[in-house]
C-alpha cells in the first residue's frame, strides 16, 4: 500500500473531482468523497495519511466530523478547508490541536490552487523524508533516541517506572514524534531494527541509572510486528546479557489489538518472555475488540487503558463506565490496571477511588530525557515523603 493516501471529502462534487485530480498530481494515492457516512467508513478501512475536510457543508457538520476523528485517536495529518472566515478557521484548527490532532494547514475557499498545490506538496516532502535510508542513517547517526514518562503508583504514591517514548531529532526537521515514522516502519519492515534499537538504549539507560543509585523498571513499546518475529525472544535475551541487567527490568506493552491479531502465536511468544521475568503489558486497552477469554489466554500481568478514554471522565458517562469496567474486569482477572493520559488531578483522584493500581500523565509529568529522570524522582519522593502528602 502507498504510504501517501489522502482522502477528502468535500460535499460539492465538481470541488471534490478538482480536488482529487491536485491530490493525485502532488503524488497522493487519493480517494474523494462527498459523504460524511463513507468517509468515516473509508477512514476506518483505507487508513489515509492525510486528511482534507471541508468544515462548511450543507448536510454533515465538519466539527462534528474533526470531533469524531479527536476520539477515533485520529493519526493522520489534516489539512481544513472553509469558506467561514479566518475566524472560524482559527477556532477549528485550536479544537482538533486540542483534541490531540494533527492540523498541517488550514486553507480559506475559494480555493486558491497554488496555495493548495504548495500546501499539498509542503506535507508530500514531509512525508517522503520519512524514508528507509533515511531511517537507518538517523539509527547510525543517533538521531533517534529515548524520553521517559513516570508512571506513579496511585496508593503509594511513589514512582512504579517508566515508559519509553521514541523521538527522532532530525538535523533539518526538527523533533518528529513517533506517530509520524513507527507507522512507517511498521509498513515498509524496519520495525524490528528499529525495536533492537529501543530495547538496547533501554537497557543502556536502566544500567546507567542503577549505577546512579535510582532504580527503574522501563516499558517499550513493541509493534505486533516484532511480537511476532520468531527471534524477538533471542534478540530480548542478549541485549541484556551484552548489558548485564536481568531482563526483569524491562515491561514490554504491545496494543490489544496487535496482541489478538494472531492469539496462538502471541501466547507463544508472551509465554517465553513472561518466563524470563519480563512483565507483559496490554496498551491502548478498550480500543480493539478482545473477548475476555482471549484476554485470559495470554499472561500478561498489566492493562492500560487507553488515554482517550482517561482523559474523557471528566466529561462523559460513557467513558466513566468504561474506565470502572475495564478496573473490575482486570482486577477480577488479576492484572494491574495502568490509566495513561491523566491530566487533572481530579482524575487521578477518582482513579485512585476505582482502586486503579498506576498513573501516567501530564498531570504527573510530561516525558523527559533520560539524564533528568534521577532528579525528577527524587524531587517527586521527597514530595511524597512531606508533610503535606497525599498518603
Ligand atoms: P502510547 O504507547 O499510547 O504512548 C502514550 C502517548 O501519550 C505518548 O505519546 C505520550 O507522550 C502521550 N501522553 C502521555 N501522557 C499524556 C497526557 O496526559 N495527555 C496526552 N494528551 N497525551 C499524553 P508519544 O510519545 O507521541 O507516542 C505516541 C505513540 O507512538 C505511542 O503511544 C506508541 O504507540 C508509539 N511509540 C512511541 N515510542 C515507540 C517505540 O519505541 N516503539 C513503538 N513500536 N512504538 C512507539
Ligand atoms: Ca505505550
Ligand atoms: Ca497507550
Amino acid at each position: 500500500m502507498a504510504y501517501n493516501r489522502l482522502l477528502i471529502i468535500d460535499d460539492e462534487p465538481e470541488i471534490a473531482t478538482t480536488l482529487g485530480k491536485m491530490g493525485r498530481r502532488s503524488g497522493f494515492d487519493t480517494i474523494v468523497t462527498t459523504d460524511g457516512v463513507d468517509f468515516l467508513e473509508r477512514l476506518r478501512a483505507w487508513d489515509p495519511t492525510v486528511l482534507m475536510l471541508d468544515l462548511q457543508m450543507a448536510e454533515m457538520n465538519g466539527r462534528a466530523i474533526l470531533g469524531e476523528l479527536i476520539k477515533r485517536s485520529c493519526k493522520a495529518r489534516i489539512l481544513i478547508v472553509s469558506g467561514h472566515d479566518v475566524e472560524a478557521l482559527q477556532q477549528a484548527k485550536e479544537f482538533g490541536l486540542a483534541g490531540g490532532l494533527h492540523i498541517a494547514d488550514t486553507l480559506q475557499k475559494p480555493l486558491r490552487f497554488d496555495i493548495l498545490r504548495a500546501a499539498l506538496k509542503a506535507i508530500f516532502d514531509d512525508a517522503e523524508m520519512i524514508s528507509v535510508p533515511n531511517i537507518k542513517d538517523g539509527i547510525r547517526l543517533n538521531e533517534f533516541y529515548l524520553e521517559y514518562q513516570p508512571k506513579i503508583d496511585l496508593r503509594g504514591r511513589r514512582v512504579a517506572g517508566v515508559e519509553a517514548l521514541a523521538r527522532w531529532r532530525h538535523p533539518a526537521r526538527g523533533l518528529i514524534p513517533p506517530d509520524r515514522f513507527i507507522p512507517f516502519m511498521e509498513a515498509s519492515g524496519c520495525i524490528d531494527e528499529f525495536t533492537r534499537f529501543v530495547i538496547d538504549a533501554a537497557a543502556a539507560q536502566a544500567k546507567l541509572w542503577r549505577a546512579d543509585g535510582t532504580d527503574l523498571d522501563i516499558a517499550v513499546n513493541i509493534s505486533g510486528g516484532s511480537a511476532g518475529s520468531p527471534d524477538f525472544v533471542d534478540v530480548v535475551r542478549d541485549i541484556c546479557a551484552d548489558h548485564q541487567i536481568d531482563p526483569g527490568f524491562l515491561t514490554v506493552e504491545i496494543t490489544e489489538t496487535a496482541a489478538m491479531g494472531d492469539v496462538k502465536r502471541a501466547v507463544n511468544f508472551a509465554q517465553k518472555l513472561r518466563n524470563m521475568g519480563v512483565t507483559l503489558s496490554i496498551d491502548d486497552f478498550g480500543t480493539g475488540y478482545s473477548s475476555l477469554l482471549q484476554l485470559l489466554r495470554l499472561p500478561f500481568t498489566e492493562v492500560k487503558i487507553d488515554r482517550s478514554f482517561v482523559m474523557d471522565c471528566g466529561e462523559s458517562l460513557e467513558s466513566r463506565v468504561i474506565v470502572t469496567t475495564i478496573i473490575g474486569l482486570a482486577h477480577n482477572l488479576g492484572l494491574r490496571v495502568v490509566a495513561e493520559g491523566v491530566e487533572t488531578g481530579a482524575i487521578a483522584d477518582y482513579l485512585t477511588k476505582l482502586g486503579c493500581d498506576e498513573a501516567q500523565g501530564y498531570h504527573f509529568a510530561r516525558s523527559m530525557p533520560g539524564e533528568r529522570i534521577p532528579l525528577w524522582v527524587n524531587q517527586w519522593s521527597a514530595r511524597a515523603s512531606g508533610p503535606e502528602s497525599e498518603g
